[in-house]
């Protein structure tokens, strides 16, 4: 079994150990973020994805699915070949927040070595998931609490996020006063 295997395999313990203080933390953070917060989760990110292998694990394609802009579908569209009305029809459906969304899960696009067929023409919300290396990121830890649960390399970066602004936080704003 690899790093990221691992990780995944441990993700629902990861995450009952962790989401008290996780969510304690992430409470603080989103009213006052210290400066150098998205430094910090940048460079998390990095080392994160270091070691964890998305093609190894595969779970947010598998279990949650993008929202999809009319842009995405063209985009996808245009990538197979196939006009945007055409696509929709097989593969788009509205979920019942009124969002496009694909009409199978696991992603009709998943591929069994958890490639994915439409890569370079997939949705930006595929390419921006988990959102680890966003700017402001102080404004994605709602979504990050919920990510958690499906990517074990967006619990990595929150457990690091904890373990740096955790106990030492209210240190960190006293000294930016
Ligand atoms: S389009 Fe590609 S990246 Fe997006 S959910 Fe489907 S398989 Fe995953
Ligand atoms: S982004 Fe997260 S959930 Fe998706 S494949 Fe990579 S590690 Fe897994």
């Amino acid at each position: 079994m690899n790093k990221t295997e691992e990780l995944l395999e441990n993700l629902e313990q990861d995450y009952k150990d962790n989401i008290e203080s996780i969510k304690r933390t992430f409470k603080k953070l989103k009213k006052k973020p210290p400066k150098t917060f998205d430094y910090f989760v940048q460079e998390q990110h990095e080392e994160v994805f270091e070691k964890v292998d998305c093609l190894s694990c595969g779970e947010c394609c598998k279990s949650l699915g993008p929202n999809i802009t009319d842009l995405d579908i063209r985009h996808m569209a245009k990538g197979l070949k196939m006009k945007p009305a055409k696509f929709t029809e097989q593969y788009i459906e509205m979920d019942e927040d009124d969002n496009f969304v694909f009409n199978t899960m696991p992603c009709p696009f998943l591929m069994p070595d958890n490639y994915c067929m439409i890569y370079d023409h997939r949705p930006k919300a595929c390419r921006e998931y988990p959102h680890t290396d966003r700017r402001k990121f102080s404004q994605l830890l709602g979504i990050t609490e919920l990510n958690i649960k499906t990517c074990p390399a967006a619990m990595e970066v929150s457990k690091a996020i904890v373990k740096e602004f955790g106990a030492e936080y209210v240190k960190v704003i006293r000294t930016q006063k």
